[in-house]
């Protein structure tokens, strides 16, 4: 049985925030009904997808459909058996696949691969708690200490939870197989402390290191968790895997185990709550659900605001145009209310405090108004989490995070745009001075010439 052990120190900066939770933990995990058509994106955040089924195609439940050729990102599988019947741009510009579903009894497609990470990446198994990243390449590389992330932080999200609660022994057994493939001597499970049924149940295993955290947001930020568990302090823009760590969420631990038995991707807990919502619960949703497909099921007013998230970091989406992805852990669905006019920074200086990252969102926020690179580099505008923090206590309820958000995106276009450029003058000046080179051995060669005939016509 593994031994609790329990932190008293919490993070710096942050939050003690009403959790939300409890009302979406009365039940167990729901099913959800099976719904008529799927939509699977072949565009997220981490690269293009390529189509490997044609319109008409019928496919079977758990086939690979598309796949990525980028290093990021993941293959998709269908949820059910059904036939292709559209492949098109969304007006968000998101290929979809549109499959018609039939039923069937026909077995899930099994994985067919020899090693555990080539496992993983046939799976299509991604950082289930927001990055999106290929698990696979994550733990290609060898670290000292894994660290499964269950201090699920964020009012309203349970779906980390609710999963520890009915399938810890599969969490466990999926983040021993990743310690294992990264070679990891340390396995650590890190989980905030008012996770009582969770805990219980963590508790019936071992294999690894227990640690409770004080439920302070954002205790479950990747860095911040770091922090809080090691005492290692990752500098702006250092990734974990350079001091030796990686990080895991509970759900990606779970889809490892799934994806040792040889089962893909193609269904996540999804924590639906909020005050549009009669009876919160934990469901498992196939990836590629249309949300308004969630609305309509649960007779939701149309008029309602959804977010895909939680309340802190989510982000309002179009109902309309969503659909289940491999990272939704929430579906936030409010009843519309007016929302407090933004008015301008009074100065008053109480985001400061409560960033976890000890950055100075005000200065950013002017920084970010107009965009200027230099000042929001000199705030390390990078290092910014995206938490909300900021936001929750701004009087003037400025969108400070979405503000930081944005401008991070800006910057990386720009740092991406002088890569390339520079790239491109480092191949220009290559191409110059093998065109020289050729030019001089050309010249060297033609005197050579010239003075061995010179030779020749003197005899
Ligand atoms: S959103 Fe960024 S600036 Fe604001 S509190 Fe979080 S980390 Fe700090
Ligand atoms: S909390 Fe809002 S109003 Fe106060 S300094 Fe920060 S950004 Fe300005």
């Amino acid at each position: 049985m593994a031994v609790l052990k329990t932190l008293d120190h919490s993070l710096n900066g942050g939050l003690w925030l009403d959790g939300h939770k409890a009302i979406s933990l009365i039940q167990g995990i729901q099913n959800w009904p099976t719904p008529s058509q799927v939509m699977l994106p072949l565009l997220d955040k981490n690269g293009a997808r390529r189509a490997l089924v044609s319109v008409g195609e019928r496919v079977k439940a758990g086939q690979c459909v598309a796949i990525c050729d980028g290093i990021a990102g993941s293959a998709l599988h269908a949820p059910y058996a059904g036939t292709v019947r559209q492949i098109t741009t969304l007006p968000n510009a998101q290929m979809v696949i549109d499959m018609h579903l039939s039923p069937s009894s026909e077995p899930c497609t099994l994985l067919e691969a020899s090693t555990l990470l080539q496992r993983i990446d046939a799976a299509g198994i991604v950082g289930m708690g927001g990055a999106g990243f290929a698990t696979a390449r994550k733990l290609g590389q060898p670290v000292e200490t894994l660290i499964i992330n269950a201090a699920e932080c964020e009012p309203y999200i349970t779906c980390d939870e609710a999963l520890l609660r009915e399938y810890a022994a599969e969490v466990v057994e999926g983040a021993k197989l990743a310690q294992t493939a990264v070679g990891a001597k340390r396995l650590i499970i890190g989980i905030e402390n008012n996770k009582t049924e969770a805990i219980e149940a963590l508790k019936q295993h071992d294999g690894f290191e227990l640690i409770a955290v004080p439920p302070k947001y954002p205790s479950g930020g990747e860095r911040q968790l770091i922090e809080l568990l090691l005492g290692v302090r990752l500098s702006p823009g250092q990734r974990p895997v350079e001091q030796g760590l990686a990080v895991i969420n509970v759900h990606t631990a779970y889809a490892i185990n799934n994806a040792n038995d040889g089962r893909p991707l193609t269904q996540r807990v999804v924590t639906i709550t909020g005050s549009a919502v009669a009876t919160p619960a934990n469901y498992w949703l196939p990836i590629g659900l249309p949300v308004k497909v969630v609305l309509n099921t649960l007779g939701i007013a149309a008029n309602a605001r959804v977010r895909l998230g939680g309340a802190m970091m989510g982000r309002p989406t179009d109902p309309n145009l969503a659909v289940i992805g491999k990272t939704s852990n929430c579906l936030l669905i409010e009843t519309p209310v007016d929302s407090t006019p933004v008015s301008p920074c009074i100065r008053c200086g109480v985001c400061e405090p409560v960033c976890p990252e000890g950055l100075l969102p005000a200065q950013m926020h002017f920084a970010t108004q107009p965009f200027a690179r230099d000042m929001l580099e000199r705030y390390h505008l990078s290092a910014c989490i995206e938490c909300a923090c900021c936001d929750h206590v701004c009087p003037s309820a400025i969108p400070l995070a979405m503000q930081f958000g944005l401008a991070k995106q800006q910057l990386n276009t720009l740092k991406q745009a002088e890569r390339s450029a520079q790239r491109a003058g480092e191949r220009h000046s290559a191409r110059e001075a093998r065109l020289e080179r050729l030019a001089a051995e050309k010249k060297a060669r033609m005197e050579a010439k010239k003075a061995a005939l010179k030779k020749r016509t003197a005899k």
